[in-house]
């Protein structure tokens, strides 16, 4: 089994009636909801409870389950400030040590994200309601998989380029919005033993994570990124290889 940790805020979803709408029992649930299968177990954990109180001032991380997770999907958007340093380095951490990430939308944003790239992930951005064009730049990778050519979305957040991010190892997908701009939407990069996905659709005002396509990429990053190793790579003091006994197969 793969074992996901869905986080979320979780403050738009009680404070936004219209997104209400959208996500009645929260955008971690409807990720939940689609992604859990035979060989994927799903828990969630977000910063706000359901009283819109942070009540856990780790926020639903600590590094027990961290270590109990094989790939964390993060949504952030508004309250980026409000995870702890700490918990972010936790995060940081577990995906050097092999812990998949799936950064979803505005977690380019998230510090764990930021610590990890090293860069502002800056981008430019429009609430206008642009329709937008995803296109596949790599069909044969696994997270592309299932993928036609492009998909569309009637509705996303635009968000443009330059995103101010590492050249990415992989850039699997390019969006291209009905006003004009492009953005590298489907970005694949490894930091230690662990890999890291950012996804750029999302927005709380559309239902995105409802759409079949967006489905299939984040099932397919979540079965990609699930460590195959974890280890931390320390940093040992050692001897010269002829003073050590012959490897010996
Ligand atoms: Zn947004």
């Amino acid at each position: 089994m793969i074992r996901v940790l869905v986080w979320n805020e979780f403050k738009h979803e009680q404070t936004d009636e219209e997104v209400r709408k959208i996500y009645p029992r929260g955008i971690h649930n409807a990720i939940a909801d689609f992604l859990r299968s035979d060989d994927i177990e799903v828990r969630t954990a977000t910063l706000y409870d359901e009283n819109r109180e942070i009540s856990d001032p780790n926020c639903g991380i600590t590094k027990e389950i961290l270590d109990e997770t094989d790939v964390l999907i993060w949504w952030g958007h508004m309250a980026h400030h409000h995870v702890p340093d700490a918990v972010a380095n936790l995060v940081r951490d577990a995906v050097l040590s092999g812990m998949g990430m799936i950064a979803l939308h505005s977690a380019h944003h998230s510090k764990p994200f930021r610590y990890l790239l090293g860069t502002s992930c800056n981008l430019c951005w429009r609430e206008s309601g642009d329709s937008e064009l995803l296109w596949v730049i790599e069909p044969s990778h696994p997270i592309t998989r299932g993928i036609d050519r492009c998909f569309r979305l009637e509705h996303e957040e635009t968000y443009g380029e330059p995103f101010v991010i590492p050249t990415p190892d992989r850039l699997l997908l390019i969006g291209n919005y009905s006003g004009g701009e492009v953005f590298r939407s489907g970005c694949l990069y490894c930091r230690g033993n662990g890999k890291i996905f950012y996804f750029q659709p999302g927005h709380e005002t559309f239902p995105t994570f409802y759409q079949p396509a967006v489905q299939t990429v984040i099932r397919n990053a979540v079965r990609f990124l699930a460590p195959t190793y974890r280890e931390t790579t320390a940093c040992p003091h050692v001897r010269r290889i002829d003073d050590e006994e012959p490897y010996v197969i």
